[in-house]
Formats: structure tokens, sequence, C-alpha cells
């Protein structure tokens, strides 16, 4: 046994744990591919504890787990100040401020809720800029901005959160004067309808290329994932180590050759692995709730002996199950 990660063998490290080629936190399904004598142990646990946990918590994919019954609302953890998803408010007095996801006990379910932070008065659009609370400007910096400061209107900060405001403020020697707030408490169910901005960051790009090695893994086999060929991508995944092409791309085209860009498409998440344009790469599709989609370069111009590479599976919520996807799919283009 060698690990198809950091290329130990059984005699260094033990191979006691199961691999899920998708983790588990993205679904359970029935027949689920695994990988067992293939990844080490500690391996797996560096991915468990790192990758994973990026690509479920700092994911809007991620986040759809809530929404698609795959994870129960009180399970859901924020990653705080870690949150690579930016959420702005899109209507109403909150307008522009930031928000964030919680877990609301009342409500038993996830909801958006405006974030610590303090809007100042613009005076020439007359409305308010916002800053979170780690990021609030000097006050010099707030006068050159052109921030109302001495008017008592000036401010605006949501009622929950005014205590952890005062003291930031006043450690920058900036005068409270906030008259009026805004409770943020939301009444049951009601929702902060938002502009997301995600920033995908490397730990979110190797989680991916992980989820498409590990199938090419399940379908080849370990020996053929153990050519020298894929060290590029092994070492960018468990190392972070770059090379001068991207290996993981964002495209906006769909799997799947007849669904939409946008619009409705079927549920589930999608695997696929093919060779690419010049007949020698290796590359694969993964799909997340059949949103986004990611190329991955598991191997450029493959130099060992080639074989029929070319598979894909849909993960299924409706059924739990995993089908194989047998329609011709348009070539890359
Ligand atoms: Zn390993």
């Amino acid at each position: 046994m060698t690990c198809i990660y950091c290329l130990k063998d059984e005699k260094s490290i033990p191979f006691k744990k199961t691999e899920h080629v998708l983790s588990q936190s993205f679904g359970l399904f029935e027949n689920n591919f695994t990988l067992n004598g293939v990844v080490c142990d500690s391996c797996n646990q560096y991915f468990g504890d790192n990758l994973e946990l990026d690509l479920a918590r700092g994911t809007l994919e991620g986040g759809f787990r809530f929404e698609h019954g795959i994870k129960e609302p009180k399970e859901f953890k924020s990653l705080g100040k870690r949150d690579p998803v930016i959420r702005k408010v899109d209507e109403g007095p909150w307008k522009g401020a930031y928000a964030y996801k919680i877990y609301s006990e009342t409500d038993d379910a996830v909801v958006i809720i405006p974030a610590p932070q303090v809007g100042f008065l613009n005076k020439a659009t007359n409305g308010f800029d916002y800053y979170l609370i780690d990021n609030i400007p000097d006050l010099s910096e707030l006068r050159q901005k052109g921030y109302d400061i001495d008017n008592p209107k000036g401010m605006f900060v949501p009622l929950k959160h005014v205590k952890a405001i005062k003291k930031a403020l006043n450690e920058k020697g900036i005068p409270f004067k906030m008259t009026e707030g805004l409770d943020c408490s939301l009444q049951n169910g009601q929702q902060l309808k938002c502009k997301v901005k995600g920033s995908i960051d490397d730990k979110i790009m190797r989680g991916v290329a992980k989820i498409a090695f590990n199938y090419l893994a399940f379908w080849q086999g370990s020996e053929f994932v153990l050519h020298k060929d894929f060290d590029i991508i092994r070492k960018f995944i468990l190392k972070d180590e770059k090379t001068d092409y991207p290996l993981v791309r964002i495209i906006d085209k769909p799997i799947l050759g007849d669904e939409p860009i946008v619009g409705k498409r079927r549920l589930g998440h999608i695997v696929t692995t093919n060779l690419a344009k010049d007949g020698i790469s290796i590359m694969s599709g993964v799909s997340l709730f059949n949103w986004m989609t990611y190329n991955i370069c598991l191997a450029r111009e493959f130099s060992g002996v080639h074989k029929d590479i070319k598979k894909g599976h849909f993960f299924d919520f409706n059924s739990h199950t995993i089908l194989e996807l047998t329609t011709e799919r348009p070539s890359e283009s």
C-alpha cells in the first residue's frame, strides 16, 4: 500500500481509515465511493481537519447543504472571520450593511443577520458606508473620506452590537455619537435579502481537486495515479505547491450539456474525468450542487500508458444514489 498523496507506504504509516471520494459532509449516498488502503491515515486526517472543513463551511456550496436538507440547521457552524463569503444586505433599512449567517434557535433555521459593524454617513451620497468592527478606519481617515463624524445622526450601528462597537471606536479615539440604532433582530422566518460575493481561496481549490483525484483513483486504481505525472496535483492538494499554470479553473458552463448556464438544473453533485482536447492531458470536472463548475488539470500531457478514463457520475439527492452519466457529453471547448 502506498498513499496516493504523500507516497509513504504501510511500513511507515497506518492505512486504517476510509477515505470518501466525496466528503460525507456533502451527503450520504447508497454504495458511496470510498477508498481503502489508498490514502494513509495521516493524509486522511489532514484533509478532514483542513480542506474538507473549508469546503463545507467556507463556500456558498457548503451553505446549500442546509437548504437541501443534507445538514440540520442546528449543525450550522460559521467560519467566523475566516469566512471568505461576503454578504451585503440588498434592501430595506440595512441596505449596504454586512450580514452573516447564524443558526437561530427560535426559527430552527439558518438565518442571515447584520454583522457587528458601524455605518458612517457619507455626506456626498447621504447614505451610510459600512465598516466591519475589525476594519474601522482611523479618525483622520474618516474625516478625510468626508464622513459626518460630528453629526449625532452620522453613525448607524446594530443595537445588538452597540457595546462592542463603542469599545472599538473608543480605542481609535472616535467619539461615539449615535442617537439611534437599528434593531437587528428579525421577526420569525424573516430573511434579509443579500448580495453575495465569495472568494475562492487555495484551500477550496485544493479541496475540489482532491475530490477529482480521489475519483480518478477510485475508477482507475491507485497504481495508475501513482505515476509521477500526477506529482504536481498531489503536491498541490497536500502541500499547496503551485505550478506555472492554473490547476483549477472555474467556468460558468454546466457539466451536463442539456442544462442552462442560468436557471434550474438537476439537484446533485457531479464528478467527471476525461482527456483534454489535446488528447493526452487528464482533466476532471467537479460541480457541487450542480452549481459552479471547477475544471481540474490532474496531469498535463500524461506520459504514462493511456487508458479510457472518460467517466462521470451524478450524486442524486432525491434518490440518495450515485448514477453513472451515460449520455454523450459535448467535447470541451
Ligand atoms: Zn499519505
